[in-house]
């Protein structure tokens, strides 16, 4: 996920909003959707208005010149007639991309907006702050901007082999990179290190950026990295890794979907292990 082109984020609601604006509703974590189920589509913010069921609205800015919000809703909305509540995941190769995108910004905004109601530091009501996405708490001062949580991915390279892991959770046969979330005090270099040792039990040289993507899954930033094996023997973290496998090149199992930047990270590096064991 990331910003589509033609995308102009805003934190400031215009001062008329625009007839038209798209309204990105979310009951929960369920974003509220119309028919058809093969390519459904987005509320017109009129439409949630009128049936009287939104908490907040936050504006989020312009797609192609179509105005756009995030709206809580109410945890006991109603599903109005024609219309349904659909996870996001579901949404995937449904909604155009670009909606998709706007969809999953608007639900790490709406979840912050719900988990953000009351001050962390001495539990008064907040407040929106004017001119920011944050709230603020008006007995503190304490402010509180949306959640964004660092985490890295590294596929690590042997000569011509990929590893690959499994954790208990994914489908039977599917592998994918390692990954963990920054811990304070890290850079991302440290918790590569740290989390290979950690996870497989081997070091790690030549780390290199490849890609980032944003996932609303509730709220990661997800940065993505090779690296090549440098020593030590493998010996996967039972509690985290169900197995770990070096992998040929040309014999890489299922991976994760196509959405994902695992898949995007290991299907690069294997047509490059591709071009160089052509080459030699
Ligand atoms: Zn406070």
């Amino acid at each position: 996920m990331h910003t589509p082109p033609g995308f102009r984020p805003s934190h400031v609601l215009p001062p008329a909003v625009p007839a038209g604006t798209l309204a990105f509703a979310f009951r929960d974590a369920k974003l509220l959707v119309g028919s058809p189920d093969d390519a459904p589509v987005v509320p017109a913010l009129a439409l949630v208005e009128s049936l009287g069921i939104g908490e907040a609205v936050h504006y989020l800015g312009e797609l192609d010149g179509t105005a756009c919000v995030a709206v809580l809703l109410r945890d006991d909305a109603a599903e109005p007639e024609g219309w349904r509540y659909a996870g996001l995941r579901s949404l995937f190769f449904r909604l155009p991309e670009p909606l998709l995108a706007i969809a999953a910004r608007a639900f790490q905004v709406v979840e912050w907006d719900r988990t953000h109601r009351y001050c962390g530091r001495c539990g008064t009501p907040t407040r929106d702050k004017p001119g920011e996405r944050a709230k603020e708490c008006p007995a503190c001062g304490q402010i509180a901007y949306p959640r964004v949580s660092p985490a890295m991915m590294v596929l690590i390279t042997r000569g011509s082999e990929v590893l690959l892991a499994r954790a208990p959770r994914f489908p039977p046969g599917m592998y994918s990179a390692l990954a963990g979330f920054v811990e304070p005090g890290e850079t991302i270099e440290d918790c590569i290190r740290r989390e290979v040792r950690e996870e497989v039990g081997i070091e790690v040289g030549n780390i290199t950026y490849f890609a980032s993507q944003s996932w609303a899954f509730p709220h990661s930033l997800m940065i993505a990295y090779t690296a090549e094996y440098a020593g030590g023997e493998l010996k996967p973290d039972e509690t985290e890794i169900a197995e770990a496998r070096w992998f040929a090149w040309d014999a890489v199992p299922e991976l994760p979907p196509s959405i994902s930047i695992s898949r995007r990270l290991i299907e690069a590096t294997v047509a490059r292990l591709a071009g160089e064991s052509a080459r030699s």
